[in-house]
């Protein structure tokens, strides 16, 4: 039993973008696992990647082999840094460059950032779920620290409430699939929506280099502190709409 796949691109600014699988269930999935039955949609989840991870395993060592994966602005061995960021920093970022300014200035602000700010969306258990780390350039070394909802070899697996839109969690994906990759060759990141009602039952992120200059160049550009608000959907639940001039 095996997923369907549909690929798409997702871009970024002129010349970046990241490829993305919808994996579907095929008719034998959708009947045994994914049909309505008295089991909760997340325990049938569950049961599902652990009987597809060879799959998965599998199809991300392939599909990254056709991407240039190397590059300058990672860095796993010691570096000298100034500031230590959450991977979900990048949400934020790909939201909008205030909103991830604000969101250093808070992560400065805390005791023990990471704790706080890695939460768990949903209340999915599987597989290891441990602390990552690399060093990122973006016109200075940044340590980014993470921890992934799961890593089963070369698989990194990121539960999240959301469905369709997925496009803000691209940059953390391909973030956490370097991080697995400091271990394992050939990773991506599987996001998992936990609710059920969707057509797809993930996404599988391939990571790549390109994007990586995006991520740096945007980064950059907030370190900078050269920053402007961009209202947008998620103006509504942004923790710092009482504060931004965007948000009200
Ligand atoms: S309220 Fe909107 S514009 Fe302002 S920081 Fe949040 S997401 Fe960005």
């Amino acid at each position: 039993m095996t997923f369907l796949m549909r690929r798409y691109v997702e871009r970024f600014g002129d010349y970046y973008g990241v490829t993305v699988y919808h994996l579907y269930p095929d008719q034998p999935m959708q009947e045994e696992f994914l049909g309505t039955g008295s089991i909760s949609y997340q325990r049938r989840l569950v049961e599902l990647l652990e009987r597809e991870i060879s799959w998965l395993s599998y199809q991300s060592r392939t599909l990254t082999l056709k991407e240039h994966l190397s590059s300058p602005k990672i860095r796993y061995r010691d570096t000298r840094y100034r500031l230590s960021l959450p991977a979900r920093i990048f949400d934020d970022l790909l939201v909008c460059r205030l909103r991830s300014r604000f969101a250093i200035e808070r992560v400065k602000a805390l005791e023990d950032p990471r704790m706080e700010y890695e939460r768990r969306e949903g209340d999915v258990r599987f597989g290891e779920r441990r602390r990552m780390e690399l060093y990122f350039y973006a016109g200075e070394w940044v340590r980014i620290v993470g921890i992934p909802d799961a890593i089963i070899n070369n698989v990194v697996i990121e539960f999240t409430i959301t469905r369709q839109n997925i496009r803000h969690i691209l940059g953390r994906a391909v973030i956490y699939a370097y991080m697995c990759m400091r271990e394992n060759t050939g990773c991506a990141t599987l996001i998992v929506p936990t609710t059920g009602g969707g057509d797809e039952v993930g996404y599988l992120v391939i990571p790549n280099s390109g994007f990586l200059e995006y991520l740096s160049n945007e980064l950059a550009e907030v370190l900078k502190g050269e920053v402007e608000g961009l209202r947008n959907p998620f103006c509504k639940s942004c923790l710092y709409r009482n504060v931004c001039p965007y948000g009200l």
